[in-house]
């Protein structure tokens, strides 16, 4: 396991639970809105995180956390993962994946060797924009293929939209079909990164949806999934009004309320 960096408690990243969040170094997309593009290659600037030094960490503070979270970079691509998997599980611990779907054998395995308890399983865009959003030749075939698996798993899931503001409505409607029949789908606010590809620096709009445009494919989209999450969206009717409380909140709508 290539590791570029962790949260050693974290509220926010393993729906209700305390985690150990670790950023995994490397990926086989390049989202322009990436906000873990430090992660993306392994830079000398950076100093390598081990594996036993997350490990023992994990033991000494294993009363005060429920779960680990691996995010990305791309937690599937790296060698040893199972492995590394094998020992948190000794632990005790809750692990959950976040992933862009490009695998879906290395997920299956998971699944199958009950190493994984909860998969966010990124939905980029429609389908034919996917190879501009993640700058890679994108084959829709393995992440349909691991919708497919996610869906008919016991684990607990969720398919999640990072919703650009290049999105029309149709586009994070068509996106979403992709898994229509999930349990959950989170509809995420976009943010800018701190750290932008200098090709993409002027050319993009990089200004988020309101609130409306949320609320709109909510309600678009109620009869399709269990559960809809808005993420990071500001809901507030007048959003300079300071309110701490309404902002970064997960807004769910369980169907039928
Ligand atoms: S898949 Fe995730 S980690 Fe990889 S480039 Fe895209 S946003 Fe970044």
């Amino acid at each position: 396991m290539r590791i570029a960096g962790w949260h050693k408690c974290s509220f926010v990243d393993y729906p209700g639970k305390i985690a150990a969040t670790i950023f995994c170094s490397g990926c086989n997309m390049r989202c322009y809105f990436c906000h873990n593009r430090m992660a993306l290659v392994d830079s000398p600037l950076a100093a390598p995180i081990s594996e036993e030094q997350v490990i023992s960490f994990l033991k000494a503070k294993r009363s005060l956390l429920d779960g680990v979270v691996l995010t990305g970079g791309e937690p599937t691509i790296q060698d040893g993962l199972e492995a590394f998997l094998r020992q948190v599980r000794k632990l005790r611990l809750a692990i959950k994946i976040d992933t862009n779907g490009t695998d879906p054998f290395c997920l299956a395995s998971l699944i199958d060797h009950h190493l994984v308890d909860y998969i966010a399983l990124d939905l980029k865009g429609p389908p034919e924009k996917l190879t501009a959003i993640t700058g890679v030749d994108y084959q829709i075939e393995a992440l349909t293929n691991s919708i497919a698996l996610v869906m008919n798993s016991y684990i607990e899931q969720e398919f999640r939209i990072t919703v650009l503001p290049e999105f029309s409505l149709d586009d994070v409607l068509v996106c979403a079909k992709l898994a229509f029949g999930a349990r959950r789908l989170v509809l995420q606010q976009f943010q800018k990164p701190d750290v932008i590809p200098e090709a993409n620096g002027t050319s993009r709009n990089w200004n988020p949806h309101p609130a409306s445009f949320f609320l709109a494919l909510q309600r678009e989209l109620r009869d399709n999934f269990e559960e809809i999450i808005l993420r990071n969206v500001d809901l507030r009717e007048n959003p300079h009004k300071p309110h701490p409380t309404a902002f970064q909140q997960d807004f769910a709508l369980a169907v039928g309320e």
